[in-house]
């Protein structure tokens, strides 16, 4: 399977190869641990699980690696502001510990509702200072930076392809020196690598450099951890549109300027989410979490539904008129499932041929093409409708299907069957020999029933019966 992906660089689609033949090297940005992830935020981590599923169903091995972000981002992306996990601390009274620790857990409670695949490294930026200082001084020994009211500056002037992500042209970068923010700056453009104390005196979360007491500039995290967990140069990286212009054009340069070489070969970005036409922000005050959204009635997957019906480079607009369209969507695929594990077994997919062999080649093709999800969730409901597939196939391709969609399908049960009053009474009869812990009594009642055709399943809620079709 041929995958092609957009990449942001170059603005084209192109077909993805990976650097190592099996083996994906995948970076997304990750939270910022001040407050709850908002459900924009939210988006672009389903996006970016859609991603991981789609690379992994076509056969890769796929390394991800996510960071959460717990010192240096502040409020203002050029350098302005303060550093919002400090801002937090203050506004509460808790320690910048405290906060982080809280709202990381929130954060990986909120993905796993949302049945995202966990990332196989996440690693925190407070733990990884020394990687930090260590590509600054690379940097340094390279010529890249300069010493400006304290701080450590990276020198835009001094890395040719600044820019090149966000199509940034030099004149009009030139021409923003203007209402540069920060007079220390050489060039607008420029950005910090590491604060000292000039910059907050007051900064609560701080370490020992060669420049001085103080702590990283944001971008500096991403790139030295990335590169520590999947090397100088890797597959993808990516993040929302928010980030082109300065968070992943500044990792781009200082990245590329202390080795040299290419760093990142895909770069992949998620549209917004917007509420009523607007950006959804947590510094705008208007923005949703998912715990909201299970306050009033919904299941984290019925957002999870509602993402995956918008293209990931489209911008999608929230409201509760579409989120309880994608739940009344979802209910009837839940309940469409439960009648196919009622009526039949999955098929195996290597066996299918004619229609449903087609059917589940366009469905690749589809999410090959681009992760093109709101297709890939069409030619599933297609192929539900169809009348002349047999249940057990449609079973086994909507399971296939939801391999990269991950609406849980495979947790869905049978619905419990009817049973004749002599079948039930089998039933209850296993049950008192389970009771008496006479196992072997229970075992023979129940290989009895499964030659009736009753498959028997013990859950937590009590025993289920399933009468098998044989279709
Ligand atoms: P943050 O926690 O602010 O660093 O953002 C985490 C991720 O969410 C980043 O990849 C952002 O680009 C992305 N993001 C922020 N706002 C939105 C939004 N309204 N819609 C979609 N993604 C967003
Ligand atoms: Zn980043």
């Amino acid at each position: 399977m041929k995958l092609r992906l957009y990449n942001t660089l170059g603005r084209e689609m192109q077909e993805f190869k990976p650097i190592n033949e099996k083996e994906v090297g995948l970076y997304c940005c990750g939270p910022t641990v001040y407050n709850y992830a908002h459900i924009g935020n939210l988006r672009t981590y389903v996006f970016e699980d859609l991603l991981r599923r789609t690379l992994e169903y076509a056969g890769y091995n796929v390394n991800h690696v996510m960071n959460v972000t717990d010192v240096g981002h502040l409020t203002g992306d050029a350098d302005d502001g303060e550093d919002k996990m400090e801002k937090s601390a203050r506004e509460t009274g808790q320690s910048p510990d405290e906060i982080a620790l809280f709202y990381t857990d929130a954060f990986f409670k909120d993905i796993d509702r949302l049945n995202i695949t966990r990332p196989k490294t996440a690693c925190v930026a407070t733990k990884h200072i020394g990687n930090m200082i260590a590509l600054i001084k690379r940097l340094e020994a390279g010529g890249f930076t300069y010493i400006s009211g304290g701080n450590v500056y990276f020198d835009t002037e001094k890395f040719s392809r600044y820019g090149e992500l966000a199509l940034l042209d030099r004149q009009n970068l030139k021409a923003g020196a203007r209402i540069a923010v920060d007079g220390n700056k050489k060039n607008p453009a420029d950005f910090v690598l590491w604060f000292t104390n000039s910059k907050f005196e007051n900064h609560l979360m701080q370490w020992k450099s060669p420049w001085g007491e103080g702590y990283p500039g944001w971008h500096i995290e991403c790139s030295a951890m990335s590169m520590k967990y999947l090397g100088e140069s890797f597959d993808i990286h990516c993040g929302g549109i928010d980030h082109i212009p300065i968070h992943h054009t500044n990792e781009i340069a200082q990245s590329e300027a202390a080795t040299g070489k290419k760093w990142v070969n895909f770069w992949i970005h998620g549209e917004f989410l917007l509420m009523d036409k607007q950006k959804m922000a947590k510094s705008a005050g208007n923005f949703l979490t998912l715990q909201t959204l299970i306050d009033n009635g919904y299941e984290p997957l019925d957002y999870r539904y509602f993402c995956l019906g918008g293209h990931y480079r489209s911008q999608l607009v929230f409201n509760f008129e579409s989120l309880d369209a994608a739940r009344n969507a979802r209910k009837n695929l839940n309940d469409r499932i439960t009648e196919l594990k009622t009526a039949s077994e999955p098929a195996a997919i290597a066996g299918l041929s004619g229609e449903s062999a087609a059917i589940m080649a366009r469905f690749n093709e589809t999410l090959m093409s681009d992760l093109n999800a709101p297709k890939a969730l069409a030619e599933m409901w297609q192929m539900l409708k169809n009348k002349d597939i047999p249940d057990s196939e449609k079973l086994g391709m909507a399971l296939e299907m939801d391999k990269v969609l991950g609406l849980q399908l495979d947790r869905i049960e049978a619905a419990d069957a009817e049973l004749t009053p002599d079948e039930a009474a089998l039933v209850q009869e296993r049950e008192a020999a389970r009771m008496n812990k006479d196992w072997i009594k229970a075992d023979e009642l129940r290989d009895k029933l499964l030659e009736l055709g009753i498959e028997i399943k013990d859950t937590a809620d009590g025993t289920r019966c399933r009468k098998r079709s044989g279709s």
